[in-house]
Formats: structure tokens, C-alpha cells, sequence
């Protein structure tokens, strides 16, 4: 198991090392920038390599994933939004590769009105665009599953699959699974029957070999509401059933999970040592 968090990255990316390695999370996930602002500090060169120089010198933090910001719609029938984001996503894009960050997980948008069809053909004429203009770099997009509130897109398997076979480069193009997200959206997972069923249907419609990294999460939510809220791992409507068995399934060995669970100062150490706890030997 990779297992890690989503870390702080205040005061400086190379903290999100120093973060990371506290919590002993072979993966991080952090924010480039604030995620809430589309004007806001971005890293700088002398950020970038105390970042990777904090990296290289740790012996715990394997994986690093960056979380796109929460005002990014790729989807967007607004010409204003849509272009927004496509700059904001590109720079993000190109700093990921600069820190040598393998992935950057984003949520597929939003249509708002003006259908779904509509919204998955913007979003993926936003994702070529920019494969093209980051062409020779490295870094993996990721697309990750949504709980599907109000005009969000991703909340079913099929809309992954739509931007993949729509995609000029899906060799650049995974997926994030995020357990709470899925639930809210419909697919079980609390039995093992349940379990077996969405990651076969997963399976089908997508590809386990798409499926490059987790979030780990329980769900405040209820199943099937496509309301997206978090809650601390076993403590929430999923409970521990599943996650025992993403620990321990072989097929999910080498993707990196990691958990966006609430109060992450001071409840990351739980949560971490739950999952931990559920890994047999
Ligand atoms: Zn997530
Ligand atoms: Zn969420």
C-alpha cells in the first residue's frame, strides 16, 4: 500500500515534504497554489528547487500528487470561467512538472445549463488544448470521479470513458477513484459484494489500468445523495469494509492513496493509523 494525505503546503511547497514525512505518508497531495483564488502567490524558482531538494532528501515520501484548484471549470459554457481555467490549469500543469510531480488530479467541471453532451465536449477540447501546449511534458492528468452535485460532470464511469476515447493524448490521461465521491453518486462499495461489483463495473467501463491513484475517504454524505462531504475513515456512512479490503487488494499495491479527510492538523495521524491497522501481513 501507498498510503499518505492530502498535506499543507503553508509557508513554502518544500513544507508539504516536511508535512508528509511527520505522517509518515508515502504519498502527498497538495495544493500549488490557494485553491481558492485565481490571482494568488505561486511558487517561485527558489520554492521549486527547495521543494525538490526537500524531496530527494527524504526516505519516505514516494509519490507526489498536486490537487487542482476548487474554482476550475474545464467544462464551462462561460467564456470568461473557461479561459480562466485553462490558464490556471496550464500553469499548474507546467509547475507540476517543474517540481517533478507525477499527477495532478482535477474534478471534470460543471456544465451548468447547458447539458451534459455539451459540457464533456468543452472539457475535452479544454484537456487537448492543453496537452498540445504542454507537449514533451510529463505530467498525468488526472480525472477524478465526483459525487455529482448539482451540474457536475464524473459522477458515472461512462463520462470518464467519454473523455478518454475523446482524448488527442490518453496516454496522458488516468483516473483518481475517491471512495466517498463514488458512494454519493450512487455506486456501493459497503459489502464485499459491493465492493467487487463497482471496481468490475469500473473495470468495464473504464479500466483498472486507468485507475492511478485514490482518495481515500469515508462519506458524511448518504449513498446515492451526489452530496459531496468527507468524514473520518470507518466513522461514516461507507464504513471500514471497504477500505480494509482496498489495503489489502493486490491489484492496488502500487497506487497511491491518499486520504482528504477532515481536521487534516490534527486527525491525519488517525485516520493514517486506522488504515495502517487494517493491512495484514
Ligand atoms: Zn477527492
Ligand atoms: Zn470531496
Amino acid at each position: 500500500m501507498i498510503l499518505g494525505a492530502h498535506v499543507s503546503a503553508a509557508g513554502g511547497l518544500h513544507n508539504s515534504i516536511r508535512n508528509g514525512e511527520k505522517l509518515e505518508c508515502e504519498a502527498i497531495q497538495i495544493f500549488l497554489k490557494n485553491p481558492n483564488r485565481w490571482v494568488g502567490k505561486e511558487p517561485n524558482e527558489s520554492d521549486i528547487t527547495q521543494f525538490r531538494e526537500a524531496w530527494s532528501a527524504s526516505d519516505i515520501v514516494r509519490e507526489g500528487l498536486v490537487h487542482d484548484i476548487h474554482l476550475t471549470n474545464l467544462a464551462s459554457p462561460k467564456p470568461d470561467v473557461l479561459e480562466n481555467s485553462r490558464e490556471q490549469f496550464l500553469s499548474q500543469m507546467e509547475l507540476a512538472d517543474d517540481c517533478g510531480l507525477r499527477y495532478i488530479v482535477t474534478h471534470l467541471g460543471s456544465h451548468l445549463d447547458a447539458g451534459e453532451a455539451e459540457g464533456l465536449k468543452v472539457l475535452s477540447n479544454s484537456l487537448n488544448t492543453l496537452f498540445e501546449q504542454t507537449a514533451g511534458g510529463s505530467v498525468i492528468v488526472l480525472l477524478e470521479t465526483t459525487a455529482g452535485q448539482g451540474t457536475n460532470l464524473g459522477y458515472c464511469f461512462e463520462h470518464l470513458r467519454h473523455i478518454i476515447d475523446d482524448s488527442k493524448c490518453p496516454e496522458r490521461l488516468g483516473v483518481c477513484f475517491d471512495t466517498c465521491h463514488v458512494f454519493a453518486a450512487g455506486y456501493d462499495l459497503r459489502t464485499e459484494e459491493d465492493y467487487h461489483q463497482t471496481f468490475d463495473q469500473f473495470d468495464q467501463i473504464v479500466g483498472l489500468d486507468r485507475l492511478l491513484a485514490f482518495h481515500l475517504n469515508d462519506a458524511k454524505s448518504q449513498y446515492g445523495s451526489r452530496v459531496d462531504r468527507h468524514e473520518h475513515i470507518g466513522e461514516g456512512n461507507i464504513g471500514i469494509t471497504p477500505f480494509q479490503l482496498l489495503a489489502n487488494d493486490p491489484r492496488f499495491e502500487s497506487v497511491p492513496m491518499v486520504i482528504e479527510t477532515p481536521k487534516m492538523e490534527t486527525m491525519h495521524v488517525t485516520n493514517l493509523a486506522v488504515l495502517r491497522g487494517l493491512v495484514k501481513n
